[in-house]
């Protein structure tokens, strides 16, 4: 096995010269205290403040998720038991299932282990489904719906990030001679930036596509019941499939699609990412719907979790470090050299107590490299404040790049 290891070793030595080798947080979040959490450095626990957790809302800390979790454990102890044909359904993933269906506005929901598996395995199947399909896929999709499509082997193409004229090129081209799925998502997590929704169902109506959104960063936080962008922007019913995850603003862990009766119990019954993994644990579905629930009702996260975000916007404005303008939740810090955005990264971890993990390629293109920062409504004034004014201080020592007023 040696022999092997040098040329794992030598790949990795290269990762580490680029700057760009990924190392864990060795963190212990503490419920009640989001975004707070302890960090584990040689054996001592020192206490960090995370800027860039993807609980978007702190659902994960949620008193009446966590009750329903409690719940759902005593009532039916751990893992689910099995894959959901061989017993491992359990009434509370029928249960989330409808929740979904109903929050999509759709006949059906079918639940996968990640969002990363019901995007990988939904366009890898449903590209097979049709004889000749054609897939056209936005420029900023993300790896899953990427490698899902690749795996299905059908053609496919990939239009300029969120360019309707290049889309409808590729339609006009293929004209009804074969069948389309466009596949895009509704807000891109690295750039933050809004998917075209709207414009993409005109233009698949007009030629007879399927479209497949991926709304893994718009559910829980958009729309007046936290089922999307497409339900803020009045669209969800334009859209044939709704993806979505359970991990980030819902605060447990998951994925799922959403759509017809017919096109739901077809995933089902031949997508072997999801025939041959083992269920969620019934208490994630529990704590899962009651996010969801409490979601669909309440608009009080989503309230201030804008509130918030203008609010370190405005900070940011007001010493000049510039971030990529969009109109969502993220805000991109852009540093563009990876050495940069690693060192500035521990820096604000070791002196500073600020996490924020340095996004390096190939999530993100070389050159491109930023600090993705994410406020949660629970971030305080005082903590905005100290973000800022780290970043400020580390600006003047690297002598980046700041904006104009
Ligand atoms: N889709 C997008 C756009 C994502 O950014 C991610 C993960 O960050 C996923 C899908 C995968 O979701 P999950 O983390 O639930 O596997």
């Amino acid at each position: 096995m040696k022999r092997f290891d040098s040329q794992f070793q030598a790949k990795l030595d290269t990762l580490k010269a680029e700057g760009r080798y990924r190392v864990f947080m060795d963190l212990e979040r503490q419920a009640g205290h989001f975004p707070k959490a302890k960090r584990h450095v040689n054996g001592e626990l020192k206490d960090v403040t995370i800027w860039c957790s993807n609980d978007y809302l702190g659902m994960g800390q949620h008193p009446k998720v966590l009750a329903a979790m409690h719940e759902a454990i005593d009532k039916c102890g751990a893992g689910a038991g099995g894959t959901r044909n061989i017993s491992g359904t359990n009434h509370y993933h029928v249960e989330l299932e409808a929740e979904l269906a109903d929050l999509h506005g759709k006949e059906a929901g079918l639940l996968f282990n990640s969002g990363y598996m019901s995007n990988w395995t939904t366009l890898s199947t449903l590209a097979n489904a049709f004889p000749n399909c054609v897939v056209l896929s936005d420029a900023g999709n993300h790896a899953s719906m990427i490698e899902g499509i690749r795996h299905s082997r059908a053609e496919k193409y990939v239009f300029k990030h969120n360019d309707m004229h290049d889309l409808e090129g590729h339609l006009k081209r293929i004209s009804g001679q074969q069948p389309v799925i466009i596949a895009f998502e509704s807000v891109y997590s690295m750039e933050g930036d809004f998917g075209k929704i709207a414009d993409i169902c005109d233009l698949a109506e007009k030629y007879g596509a399927l479209t497949y959104l991926d709304e893994v960063h718009g559910v829980g936080l958009y729309g007046p019941r936290g089922a999307g962008l497409a339900e803020r922007e009045g669209v969800m019913h334009r859209v044939d499939v709704i993806e979505g995850t359970l991990a980030k603003a819902f605060g447990v862990v998951g994925g799922y699609i959403t759509g017809s009766a017919a096109l739901c119990d077809y995933v089902r019954s031949f997508a072997s990412g999801f025939i041959f993994s083992s269920a969620l644990p019934p208490a994630v579905a529990a704590g899962a719907r009651a996010a969801i629930q409490h979601l669909k009702v309440s608009q009080f996260e989503r309230a201030r979790l804008r509130e918030r975000v203008a609010r370190v916007k405005a900070g940011l404005d007001a010493i000049g470090i510039p971030y990529m303008p969009n109109e969502s939740h993220i805000i991109p810090v852009k540093v563009g050299d990876a050495t940069k955005c690693k060192w500035i990264s521990d820096y604000l971890l070791d002196h500073h107590g600020i996490y924020i993990q340095p996004i390096n390629y190939p999530t993100v293109a070389r050159g491109t490299e930023r600090l993705r920062i994410t406020p949660n409504p629970q971030h305080s004034d005082s903590d905005i404040a100290a973000l800022v004014q780290s970043l400020d201080g580390l600006w003047k020592q690297c002598a980046l790049h700041r904006a104009v007023a």
